[in-house]
């Protein structure tokens, strides 16, 4: 029967083919065989036992591992919501697929905000070279570090963020991106302001000096490689000064906006304005501009920058002098160029302001001299080097003399004598027209009671008062002064200032003829129609004479508009119960003309020329006859 040495499933099997013992023995290897197939079987049981054994083991360390990934996951999780680093996940597009919970420093909710956006789509890097960079490292599948992001919330507020990641590869197949991310949205906005601030004029929101000359030199190179022109225009306002000093700071800084506001609606958004500081604004000019146009540009320019304009509730008027540089003419760096249109704004300045000079070779010499003069003119008075030359006006209907001009002259040692344009502009930008203005006023008075003294009757004497005197508060006492030390009847002088002096304030200017008027002064308006002055202020300020500037009596009588705005101003003098001067009158038929017009009183050199005191006194000796004589 069965051998119990075989493995009991062998026996099992032997049992059921009924075979005998008697049967195996017969079968001589017969044991043998089942003694081996009867190892085997016992092996493979104990294999499956090692099996399973092993199978029991392993399953409960992964249990036990799955535990510790789980804790750990936990402690990263509860680590992130407490740094302000964030970790993600993007795909191969750049895409965020995944933002770990956290929201940002307005409470957005960072997950909502960022999934589904793409870097460089929807997040512009901030920096140019930054932003080079990181394209950079993401087309060759490279670590960035660092790269700073903005995009724009739903609130419209921005958002910044900076990302350092590191490319994921299953294999050699490139999946994506992951890394870590915070939040730096107050550090770069910090950042901007700084930048801001370094780059652009805190009060006007122009380019600063830096950042101008920056612009201008990238601008040079353009010119340079493309062959083109480019042009800077320095703008320095006129009597910036009295503004500040007169309405107070607040005016001058709501005036140097306006002035901003006025240059950059006048410009293309390609040119460039900047404020090199105080009163002094560029502009550079790009693309090419001729001549024509930049003289056109500057016409605007002066035109617009003399439109009047409220400062504090009240009308202001005032102008600019402008100086024209080009490239490549005058210089070939942004200093240079600067420099030159600064030279040129010089002499436009001395020239009368209000208008513009281009930038020649002469011009740096002719602002040299000019500089010079400056020092020269501080002296001129003490060393007694000026001098006042008279000039008559005549009644237009009965030719009588009914007094004088008085025109300062400068008897310079060296260059001979000196006009009023050549000087008077200087004086007044640096100050030195009050003690000047002073010495005049005195000796015309003085000249007055020596002519009064030698019995002769010079009827009134005309002074000129530039702005800057009229805005100075001393004028009032000085006129008073002058009058009381010549024992002169206040009837003796008028006074004379420009409409355009009168425009730059006229509410200060109507107070400060108030104060002439109280002294018994008459006041003559000079050089009307240049200026912007409307009837309801040459109401208000009562003078009793005005003066009809000599470019309109130049075109007399054939230029039609002259004509119209000469007979216009009459009309206009004679409703206000004003006089009315014609200036500049030069022959017989602007005379005619102004005659018919009925133009109160002549000047010009059709009379008599401005004259010396003793050619005065002659005159005056002759019964005021020169006109006669003429
Ligand atoms: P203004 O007050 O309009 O003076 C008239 C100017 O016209 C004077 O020039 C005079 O010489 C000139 N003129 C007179 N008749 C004729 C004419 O028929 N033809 C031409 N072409 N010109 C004529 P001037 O003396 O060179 O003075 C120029 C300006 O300088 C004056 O213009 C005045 O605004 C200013 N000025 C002169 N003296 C003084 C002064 O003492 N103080 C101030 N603040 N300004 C002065
Ligand atoms: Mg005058
Ligand atoms: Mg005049």
């Amino acid at each position: 029967m069965a051998d119990p040495s075989l493995h009991p499933t062998l026996q099992r099997q032997v049992k059921r083919v009924g075979l005998l013992p008697s049967d195996l023995a017969a079968v001589a290897c017969l044991p043998v065989l089942l003694e081996r197939v009867s190892r085997c079987y016992a092996e493979a049981d104990q294999d499956r036992y090692l099996l399973e054994r092993s199978q029991a083991v392993a399953s409960r360390e992964m249990g036990e591992l799955h535990a510790q990934l789980a804790a750990s996951q936990a402690r990263l999780a509860s680590l992130l919501s407490l740094s302000s680093d964030w970790v993600w996940e993007q795909d191969t597009t750049l895409r965020f697929n995944y933002v770990s919970a956290h929201t940002n420093e307005i409470g957005n909710d960072l997950a909502t905000l960022l999934t589904g956006k793409r870097v460089l789509l929807d997040l512009a890097a901030v920096g140019e070279v930054e932003a080079r960079q990181f394209e950079a490292s993401v087309a060759s599948r490279r670590p960035f570090r660092n790269v700073v992001f903005g995009l724009t919330q739903p609130g419209g507020q921005p958002y910044y963020l900076r990302l350092s990641g590191e490319p994921v590869f299953d294999g050699d197949e490139f999946r994506g991106y992951r890394g870590v991310g915070s939040d730096v949205t107050a550090a770069t906005l910090a950042q901007q302001r700084v930048q801001q601030l370094a780059r652009y004029d805190a009060l006007t929101g122009l380019a600063n000096r830096s950042m101008f000359l920056q612009q201008l030199e990238h601008a040079l190179v353009r010119a340079q490689q493309g062959g083109t022109s480019l042009s800077v225009f320095f703008i320095d306002l006129d009597r910036f000064k009295a503004v500040n000093d007169t309405l107070g700071h607040d005016a001058g800084d709501e005036l140097l906006k306006a002035v901003a506001a006025r240059l950059t609606g006048l410009l293309r958004g390609a040119d460039v304005v900047g404020r090199l500081g105080g009163d002094e604004f560029v502009v550079l000019l790009d693309g090419d501009p001729d001549t024509g146009m930049l003289t056109r540009v500057a016409g605007r320019m002066l035109a617009r920058l003399a439109e009047p304009l409220h400062l504090g509730g009240r009308p202001v008027q005032v102008s600019a002098s402008v100086g024209i540089s080009r490239f490549p003419g005058d210089g070939a760096d942004a200093a240079s160029l600067l420099k030159c249109a600064d030279t040129a704004m010089y002499l436009a300045k001395a020239r009368g302001k209000n208008n513009f000079q281009f930038f020649t070779p002469g011009l740096a010499e002719q602002a040299a001299r000019h500089m010079s003069l400056e020092g020269e003119l501080r002296q001129a008075i003490q060393q007694d080097e000026l001098r006042l030359h008279y000039q008559p006006l005549f009644d237009v209907r009965s030719a009588e003399l009914l007094g004088m001009e008085a025109l300062v002259r400068w008897q310079h040692p060296q260059r001979g004598r000196l006009a009023p344009g050549e000087f008077i502009a200087l004086a007044e930008e640096s100050g030195l027209i009050v003690p000047m203005g002073r010495w005049v006023l005195e000796t015309a008075c003085r000249q007055m009671r020596a002519w009064i003294d030698a019995g002769l009757d010079p009827r009134r004497c005309s002074v000129n008062v530039s702005a800057r005197q009229f805005a100075h508060a001393s004028l009032l006492d000085e006129v008073r002064e002058a009058l009381a030390s010549a024992r002169l009847d206040p009837s003796a002088l008028e006074i004379e200032v420009t409409e355009s002096a009168l425009m730059e304030d006229p509410e200060r200017a109507r107070q400060s003829l108030e104060g002439l008027h109280a002294l018994g002064i008459r006041i003559a308006i000079d050089d009307f129609g240049t200026g912007y002055s409307s009837l309801a202020y040459l109401k208000r300020f009562r003078a009793q004479t005005v003066k009809i500037d000599r470019t309109f009596v130049d075109g007399l009588p054939g230029d039609r508009e002259d004509a119209a705005i000469t007979q216009a101003v009459i009309a206009l003098g004679h409703s206000l119960d004003m006089r009315v001067v014609a200036e500049g009158v030069e022959t017989e038929s602007q005379l005619q003309f102004l005659h018919e017009a009925g133009c109160d009183k002549v000047q010009g050199f059709l009379f008599a020329r401005p004259m010396a005191a003793a050619q005065m006194t002659a005159l005056l000796r002759a019964g005021g006859k020169q006109r006669d004589a003429a």
